[in-house]
């Protein structure tokens, strides 16, 4: 039986969310309808989450030390990472101590560089991936590109989001290619992974929860990503049978062996009824964003459920439904947002503003929700809905 005190007394429980954006603050906030205690952790003052949290800090989450010491100190029931760029060894190191890190402290180490993840999935589990190589070195890089051959893609082992990411088309692009990804990753320069350029129909994330009674999957998100990033998600992908029973496969495979419970995004690339595997996160998705309107529980939702060991019954879908990310060019400190009230007289339409405090260069600042009678039409209203945004910086 599941029990939890109050917020601040004795018995009450505490959430230690490392990571602040627009994914932790959802988290934050499903924390906090189930009475618990949330303390959100990232890089800058005022970041989404700790503008609904209970407290926060301020500090790099790559200082292991830093990030012991306030674990030390609020002593949380759950540790819940919001992003890859985390003192992973620390998490390790605390876990032993007998904190409860989500989903486990080992899934947080793997997934935080693409070479421990690709391993996994491909060396060990046998699931089938795009070939790949890996390089340290120019010397060791100019090879890789040669044994994979073209048209390939290049990514920063520790990056996300398509930072320092390129394709290489042809061989004009290769020297352009490894000064991307040694200017691009999360660590600076450093290790890169070549990988074979995937012709997909198209590809997914397949939200999986491990939770108290098993393991339940979400219709499958499409989604298009431009330069590694995601733009638009919607729900369900038409897939046929057989490749659905496959992409659940892998999903089952990798998050058992990643373990815990949890959300997992699971991305995939599908070709007629061939699956690839491309990577997980061991956390909400920026993808699954589209859960906010087309699920009674949303993928946040679900990930504190699994955290706190209550039972997911059943996952109500609304019907198809689709989201647009509101990415944010140019350089302020006060981006105002006006035509919401246009935006919003669509039917079955929703927004996050996520109250970032400022931009530079570019960021995502909101997500456009729409559902409709097909996943065309509430693409279509998402759309529309950004047509009518009037974004001034
Ligand atoms: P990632 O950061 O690895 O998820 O990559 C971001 C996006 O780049 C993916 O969602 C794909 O759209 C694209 N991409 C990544 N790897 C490949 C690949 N090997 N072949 C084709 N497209 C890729």
């Amino acid at each position: 039986m599941t029990k939890f005190g109050t917020v601040y007394k004795k018995g009450g429980k505490k959430a230690l969310l490392c990571g602040s954006g627009e994914l932790g603050k959802e988290v934050a906030i499903e924390l906090q309808r189930l009475g618990i205690q949330v303390i959100a952790l990232d890089k800058y003052e005022n970041a989404p989450a700790m503008q609904v949290a209970h407290k926060s800090y301020v500090l790099s989450m790559l200082d292991g030390a830093r990030l012991a010491e306030i674990i030390a100190e609020e002593k949380p029931d759950y540790i819940i990472p919001e992003v890859e760029a985390i003192a992973t060894s620390t998490l390790v190191e605390l876990e032993k101590e007998g904190y409860n890190v989500i989903p486990t402290a080992r899934a947080t180490f793997l997934t935080m560089n693409r070479e421990g993840i690709r391993r996994l999935a491909a060396e060990e589990l046998g699931l089938k991936t795009s070939p790949y190589r890996f390089a340290a070195t120019k010397e060791g890089y100019l090879e890789a590109v040669k044994q994979i051959g073209i048209p390939c893609v290049v990514k920063p082992i520790m990056s996300s989001s398509g930072h320092g990411q390129s394709v290489i088309k042809s061989e004009a692009d290769i020297e352009k290619a490894w000064t991307i990804a040694q200017e691009g990753g999360r660590a600076g320069a450093g290790k890169v992974i070549v990988e074979g350029f995937v012709d997909f129909d198209y590809e997914i994330t397949l939200l999986t929860v491990r939770h108290k009674d098993g393991t339940s999957f979400l219709p499958p998100i499409g989604h298009w990503q431009k330069d590694g990033d995601y733009q638009e998600s919607w729900q369900p992908q038409p897939m046929n049978n057989g490749a659905l029973e496959k992409a659940q496969e892998f999903a089952k495979k990798i998050t058992d062996a990643l373990g815990g419970r949890g959300i997992f995004g699971v991305e995939l690339f599908v070709k007629g009824d061939e699956v690839i595997f491309s990577e997980v996160s061991p956390r909400p998705h920026d993808t699954g964003m589209v859960t906010m309107i087309s699920q009674d529980l949303s993928e946040f939702a679900l990930h504190v459920r699994a955290i706190l060991g209550l039972p997911i019954p059943n996952i109500a879908f609304h019907g198809p439904s689709a989201s647009k990310a509101v990415v944010v060019r140019g350089d302020s400190e006060n981006v105002t947002f006006e035509g919401l009230d246009e935006a919003l007289a669509l039917p079955d339409t929703s927004i996050r503003i996520f109250g970032k405090p400022d931009v530079h260069d570019h960021r995502r600042m909101a997500v456009l929700l729409a559902r409709g009678a097909s996943v065309e039409e509430a693409r279509e209203k998402v759309n529309q809905m950004y047509g009518k945004l009037k974004i001034e910086i």
